[in-house]
């Protein structure tokens, strides 16, 4: 099975439907191209503009203008002793393998790789990946190792195994997380090859990325379930965005169907502030709120961590709705405050 790639705003209409292009998408265009491939656009609903798959490949004005924000807001520029790790964490890092991508998500917060006016990122070549070797031998405290990028299956395999026995060799390194759409975008990339050698490397995760449940289809569910039977556990990441999937009944269903296929769901993310994202971001009490909906109805399985970047590098943080009040927590329906240890922690 092949897969044809869009790269035009013709393109996009032709395979996504009547809806219309707003105006300036050839703006946008031009700054931020387009990416989709026919797969993928093939589940946006034709004739609805609000569709949450449209919008996730569509340009959209707005894009244009938001010039407040940066491109690398989590300086992750800053943050690379050696090009192309970032080393924020004590134990672990990110690689950046590639900044090639199955499609350009307009949300996304590594857009600078694929923005025209900024610079792009060619695949890690050998002596990059020898210097990050080096630096990683050097540094025994970083246990993990990120493969992100762009997105690293979007590498030739013999490419991406190279990359993996070479972070592999380094005896401290005894995790490694793929970070990757491609099970979401471009489901047939993952081959019987591809996931059967995934599954033999030890220590191996795969971090994908579902935004909405119509993206749960029996192709990205079948290029999960592969990698899952070759005994490489699948987590997921989901950005919450504003028009897509903000709502509690949609990530309800989504998280739900998820764990049906034994995905689990791992973190929900904020909008980063990227340039040209703005109009994505809910805010983070919106994400709040949907975790309390979840607290009387969702299955702890389904449920993922909550977080945000921060910028300037200054790291991941996990938010929980705060429960405590009047010198204890509410039950389940909220019918009342019980207390728990009060003579422990906090008092009044
Ligand atoms: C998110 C991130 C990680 C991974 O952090 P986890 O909380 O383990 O997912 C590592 N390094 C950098 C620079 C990151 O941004
Ligand atoms: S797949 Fe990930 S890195 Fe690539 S454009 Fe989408 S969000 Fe960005």
């Amino acid at each position: 099975m092949k897969s044809l790639l869009i790269h035009d705003l013709t393109g996009l209409e032709k395979y996504a439907g009547t809806c219309g292009m707003p105006e300036r998408s050839e703006e946008v265009d031009f700054l931020y191209p387009v990416l989709a491939n026919d797969y993928y656009l093939s589940l946006i609903s034709p004739d609805d503009p609000d569709d949450p798959i449209r919008k996730q490949v569509f340009p959209d004005p707005r894009e244009l203008d938001d010039e407040s924000s940066s491109y690398d807001p989590l300086a992750e520029n800053e943050q690379m002793p050696v090009p192309r790790l970032i080393h924020r964490f004590d134990d672990r890092a990110v690689l950046l393998a590639t900044s090639k991508c199955a499609m350009h998500c307009r949300f996304c917060f590594r857009k600078r790789f694929w923005t025209k006016d900024q610079e792009s990122l060619q695949d890690i070549s050998d002596s990059e990946l020898e210097n990050i070797v080096n630096y990683l031998k050097a540094t025994p405290s970083v246990q993990e190792i990120l493969i992100s990028g762009g997105d690293p299956l979007m590498l030739p395999f013999g490419r991406l195994k190279k990359i993996i026995e070479s972070v592999k060799s380094v005896e401290s390194v005894l995790t490694v997380r793929l970070g990757t759409r491609i099970p979401v975008v471009m489901p047939h990339l993952v081959t019987d090859e591809l996931a059967q050698y995934l599954g033999q490397v030890d220590g191996l995760w795969v971090l994908t990325h579902f935004n909405h449940s119509k993206e749960v289809t029996q192709q990205s569910v079948g290029a999960c379930r592969k990698l899952i039977r070759n005994g490489v556990p699948v987590l997921n990441q989901t950005v919450l965005l504003k028009g897509v999937n903000d709502t509690p009944q949609e990530m309800e269903k989504l998280f739900r169907t998820l764990i049906s296929h034994r995905i689990k769901p791992h973190y929900m993310f904020h909008v980063d502030p990227v340039r040209g994202v703005k109009h994505f971001a809910t805010g983070v009490d919106r994400g709040l709120d949907i975790l309390r909906y979840f607290r009387k109805r969702l299955s702890s399985i389904a449920i993922p961590t909550f977080a945000i970047d921060l910028p300037e590098g200054g790291g991941k943080v996990h938010l929980q709705a705060d429960y405590f009040k009047d010198g204890g927590y509410p039950d389940l329906h909220e019918k009342k405050i019980i207390s728990y240890y009060p003579e422990l922690d906090r008092s009044e």
